[in-house]
């Protein structure tokens, strides 16, 4: 089963405070493998409420230290490998939330890195191969010193996922060539805010790479109260790529991607 599962569409300080909608991240299924991507504030219970057994995550990718999107990186590494009995499983993530640094202690407990086959401090630009995937971090222009967003190429589809970043033109050519690519959009319309995208940037974004498929998530309060589904429709008709905005337990068959999402014109 190839498939993506949304664990939460939400982003910013007042949309994970409330959990107004969830802060989980979002899980791929292929070639018998579970990724988990950005496990934020309530994962486990997210994925609990959205049918995703926790215990069967293989690899977990976390973009930034930024609480929605690591916050339960532990307890995720906790449920994969039985609290430590089943050494098992990898995290990828950037040098600090691993290592830590000057100014902070690392976000992945020491004593739950333990319980871990392998970890990966990766920059930007940095490539990971496990088995039959390629997990390329791919640069971000954020408020943090350190975020990835990511390239996956898989033998089926290769996806991309944004993460927090500012639109910068670079970013055409790294997810060039992905089928699948999700983005993370803060604000509505032309809303200009130094460190993420709005729906305008989504756009650009989007006609520069053309990906058979386009995902909004990471919605701030504004973006929520301005409706995803109406950004996500103009964002389409400008485009002319197929582009959804996630909700919360929104569950994708990515068999078939490209007949799926062929635009009914
Ligand atoms: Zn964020
Ligand atoms: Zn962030």
């Amino acid at each position: 089963m190839d498939r993506l599962i949304f664990l939460g569409t939400g982003g910013g300080r007042i949309v994970v405070a409330n959990q107004y909608v969830g802060t989980g991240g979002f899980i791929i299924q292929t070639e018998d493998y579970q990724i988990w991507v950005d496990p934020g504030a309530g994962a486990l219970v997210r994925a609990k409420q959205f049918g995703v057994t926790a215990a069967k995550t293989d690899i977990v990718y976390v973009t930034h230290q930024h609480i929605d999107h690591c916050n339960d990186v532990n307890a995720v590494v906790d449920a994969m490998t039985l609290g430590g009995i089943k050494q098992r499983g990898t995290v990828i993530s950037t040098p600090t939330l691993i290592n830590g640094s000057d100014k902070d202690q690392p976000w992945l407990n020491p004593a739950v890195k333990a319980f871990l086959k392998d970890t990966f401090a990766v920059k930007a630009g940095d490539k990971i191969k496990i088995d039959k995937f390629n997990f390329v971090a791919t640069p971000a222009h954020h408020d943090i010193d350190y975020c990835n967003g990511l390239r996956l190429e898989t033998p089926k589809f290769t996806l991309g996922y944004t993460s927090d970043t500012a639109y910068f033109p670079e970013l055409a050519e790294v997810y060039k060539g992905c089928n699948i690519l999700i983005l993370d959009v803060l604000k509505p319309g032309n809303e200009a805010w130094k460190t993420h995208f709005n729906s305008e940037d989504a756009a650009k974004l989007i006609s520069e790479v053309k990906p058979e498929l386009a995902i909004l998530t990471h919605f701030g309060a504004k973006m929520l109260r301005a409706n995803p589904i109406y950004e996500a429709r103009n964002i389409q008709k400008k485009t002319g790529v197929r582009t959804l905005a996630a909700q919360d337990g929104m569950r994708l068959d990515l068999r078939n991607l490209a007949s799926q999402t062929k635009l009914e014109t």
